[in-house]
């Protein structure tokens, strides 16, 4: 039994859903949480994900702090954290915008400790510790983004964690990582919003019970917490500014095909799309 102990700020989906998968798997460290809702501790500590409800600061004195608010606190939370952590104590993070909370986070740790930025490939559009899932990283992939202010022993703590958890990590320059996301997950988190924006404000009546499969496929994403969708594109807003700006000459070039009634065109570009989306 590993005497290392685990705290997690911020027991909601994605906090809850990592001491839920702790919970009872060898090697697992001794996990302690904290929450601002009392509620959400309290079930955490019904069912035994959490060992035991901490204060932030107790949290600060762990080996290894997982921080899983959202990604505009967490900053703020890190420097806090930071100030008060043991030296060979690790602080990380789940946030899915990494370059500026890395930036923050290595700067906010003391000498002798420090910090990995983390991003769990995993999710839903449901938030808080009631959707919480023992078995959300099973098979996932979480991405650690190093530094060279990291060093291995660090990084293979942080790893461990993550595999019993269930996961498969892999690491990637933080800088790279807001630039894939932008395109694979903040893109089309906007562009599903944007699409129901569409539709909820036209001046037409176009009953929603009709829409088949397309509109709820592609609109599934537009569920999510517009709390931390907000945070994202605000804390990525120049990549995501890149990516909506590339995303609009496609849909001209679109729009351009479809005026023209350009068949061949059209025939091309949806070619071209499908390809890629049969690759995945
Ligand atoms: P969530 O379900 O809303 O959980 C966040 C939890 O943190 C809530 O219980 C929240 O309480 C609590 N909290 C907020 N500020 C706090 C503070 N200062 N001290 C203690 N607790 C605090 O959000 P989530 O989906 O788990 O997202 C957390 C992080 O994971 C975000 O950074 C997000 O980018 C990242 N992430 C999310 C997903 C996803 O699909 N959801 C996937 C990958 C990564 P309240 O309810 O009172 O606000």
């Amino acid at each position: 039994m590993s005497a290392e102990r685990l705290g997690i700020l911020g027991l909601g989906l994605i906090g809850g859903s990592l001491a839920l998968s702790l919970k009872g798997r060898r090697g697992a460290p001794e996990v302690c949480g904290c929450d601002r809702r009392k509620e959400t501790v309290r079930m955490a500590l019904a069912d035994r994900a959490i060992a035991r409800a901490c204060t932030e600061s107790e949290i600060a004195s762990c080996d290894i702090i997982v921080v899983c608010v959202p990604v505009m606190r967490s900053v703020d939370l890190l420097r806090r954290i930071g100030g008060r952590m043991r030296p060979g104590a690790i602080l990380t993070d789940v946030g899915s915008v990494k370059a500026p909370v890395v930036k923050a986070g290595q700067s906010a740790v003391p000498k002798g400790a420090e910090f990995v930025g983390g991003h769990p490939i995993a999710g839903t559009e449901n938030s808080g510790y009631l959707a919480a899932d023992d078995s959300l990283f099973k098979g996932k992939t979480v991405i650690l983004s190093p530094t060279k202010r990291n060093t291995e022993g660090a990084l293979a703590r942080i790893e461990r964690i993550w595999r019993i958890a269930g996961a498969r990590v892999l690491r990637m320059d933080p800088a790279l990582h807001d630039h894939v996301f932008a395109y694979v997950s903040h893109l089309p988190h906007a562009v599903a919003y944007a699409l129901v924006h569409s539709v909820a404000t036209l001046d037409s009546n176009v009953p929603l019970g009709y829409s088949a499969g397309g509109f709820r496929d592609f609109t599934r994403i537009a569920s999510s917490n517009p709390e931390m969708w907000k945070d994202i594109v605000l804390q990525n807003r120049r990549e995501v500014l890149g990516a909506v700006g590339h995303y609009r000459k496609n849909l001209a070039l679109l729009e351009g095909l479809i005026r023209r009634k350009d068949s061949a065109g059209l025939l091309a570009y949806f070619h071209k799309a499908k390809k890629t989306r049969d690759r995945l």
